[in-house]
């Protein structure tokens, strides 16, 4: 008997449960997956996102091939798809990894009921939480809206269930449709500027593996101090990996614990935290939905944003603010498809407090141009930034910009690295040109004069828009 298993964001073999359901069942599986963006609207992959499909894709054909099958590719309405694949191989069951954005749960909710009513067994399966986000409740029952009890909750049910790899031959299903090249599902930019990113990252399950092995090595043992240093190389850059489910998060979390007496306890429970982070995003989505387009805080319905103007909003999307650590976050989001997180933090607060523009155009430009973009992660990070979060950091927390570069970056390294007009100019200089600018018009000509948005200034009528907030009307 045929199964088909549907690939999602599950872009793996080993760890993969709706994989190893097929085959404990008996099934003989037949690997797919269904390019259907419209169908995720109003988030529909962005185009760093797409890119890393693309090859992850590639890899996992490659993975399936190396165990005698292979992933046939579709594009185009995933229930018609799936029924057209059943009819034409007489499968009996599909099998996949759930996915948790809101417009997706609710069309693979229909998918299934669908596929049921059809008399097929179509089942789905945990592939990429520690935690389904229904399973952690509070004391009254309901969902936590507070990251530390939510983790302590979590933390305390854990259960990690032992690896798991595919068997070395998984058997081909012969016959029915072939469905179309990787090349004809468009998911590469034209023109090639992601170019610069694959020297920096290998999409698909052997990357994922080979990231994790190296950041044990590596950063781990520092990773409680090291993480906030966008001038090191200190967190694992396992986010693109994780939303693609090139590796599950039980097995990260099972290597860290293992690595923990080994390396540093701190630095191994530090990055458990963050990965209880991504757990806490989903959990929030999955409760609160309307997040991902709505402040998660009402209060923040009645905020006076600030008209931005286009041409304000393309020299912060296209780092060129006039401050030296924003420009340098949004130019390494350009070239590599990633920035650390303590400069997303500053990035955000800049566009979402100095320029007082709404989050959802910073969500939406990481959107476009993050590999790692997630739905919940993504939500949960500008929510956190603008203020206007589940236990965000409150709205009168303005990131200086300055202060937090000479703290984080102190050579201005990563400034220089990605800011390279800055790189004749004294190192104190680096975080704010403006200070001496007679200086800086001699040896940084090419760099803007003064901020687009004045520092003092913009704080100012960020809090004054906060407080006007917090009057009774
Ligand atoms: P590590 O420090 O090694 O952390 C390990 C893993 O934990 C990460 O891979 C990630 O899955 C998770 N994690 C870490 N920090 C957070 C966090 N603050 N929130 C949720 N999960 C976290 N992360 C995304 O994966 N996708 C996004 O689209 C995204 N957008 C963000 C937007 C803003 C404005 C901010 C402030 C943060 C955003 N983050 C997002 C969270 C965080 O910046 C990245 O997960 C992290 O920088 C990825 O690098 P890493 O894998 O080296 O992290």
């Amino acid at each position: 008997p045929i199964a088909l298993v549907w690939f999602r964001n599950d872009l793996r073999l080993a760890d993969n449960p709706a994989l190893r359901a097929a085959l404990e069942a008996g099934y003989t599986p037949l690997p797919l997956y269904i390019h259907a963006p419209e169908e995720e609207a109003p988030w529909a992959p962005g185009a760093a996102s797409r890119a890393w499909r693309h090859h992850s894709l590639a890899a996992l054909d490659a993975d399936l091939r190396r165990c005698g099958s292979h992933l046939r590719l579709f594009h185009g309405p995933s229930l018609a798809i799936l029924q057209a694949v059943v009819v034409a191989t007489g499968a009996e069951a599909v099998f996949w990894n759930r996915r948790y954005e809101p417009v997706v749960e609710k069309r693979d909710t229909g998918i299934k009921q669908a596929l049921r009513t059809g008399g097929l067994r179509a089942e789905s399966f945990n592939g990429s939480l520690l935690f389904e986000p229904w399973e952690i409740r509070t004391r009254q029952g309901g969902p936590f809206k507070v990251f530390t009890p939510f983790w302590r909750a979590a933390f305390a049910q854990r259960r990690i269930p032992p690896a798991w790899d595919p068997p070395a031959s998984l058997g081909e299903v012969p016959g029915g449709p072939a469905g179309v090249p990787l090349e004809a599902l468009g998911l590469l930019p034209s023109p090639r500027w992601d170019s610069g990113f694959w020297g920096v990252w290998t999409p698909g399950e052997r990357g994922a593996h080979a990231a994790l092995g190296q950041f044990i090595e590596g950063a781990l043992g520092d990773y409680a101090e090291g993480r906030d240093r966008p001038d090191r190389e200190g967190t694992s850059r396992l986010s693109p990996h994780l939303h693609f489910g090139e590796i599950a998060p039980w097995r990260l979390a099972a290597g860290i614990l293992a690595a923990r007496a080994s390396t540093s306890a701190a630095g191994a429970d530090a990055w458990l935290r963050e990965l209880g982070w991504r757990e806490f995003a989903y959990h929030l989505m999955h409760h609160f939905p309307r997040s991902t387009e709505h402040n998660f805080n009402p209060a923040f319905d009645r905020f006076a944003w600030a008209h931005v103007r286009e041409e304000e909003l393309e020299r912060w999307r296209s780092g060129n603010t006039g401050v030296p650590i924003v420009d340098a976050g949004l130019r390494e989001l350009w070239a590599t498809g990633w920035m650390h997180n303590r400069v997303r933090m500053i990035v955000g607060s800049y566009l979402t407090k100095h320029m007082r523009t709404h989050w959802l155009e910073g969500a939406r430009w990481f959107w476009d141009t993050l590999v790692d973009a997630d739905l919940a992660n993504n939500t949960l990070g500008w929510q956190w930034v603008a203020g206007a979060g589940a236990d965000a950091a409150p709205y009168f927390r303005v990131f200086n910009p300055v202060t937090q570069a000479a703290r984080f970056d102190p050579q201005a390294s990563y400034i220089t690295r990605w800011v390279p007009e800055l790189a004749r100019l004294p190192v104190a200089l680096r975080f704010a040109p403006w200070i001496d600018r007679a200086t800086s018009a001699r040896l940084a000509p090419d760099y803007p004069p003064y901020p687009m948005v004045d520092l003092a200034s913009g704080r100012e009528a960020a809090l004054a828009a906060y407080r006007q907030l917090r009057e009774p009307r």
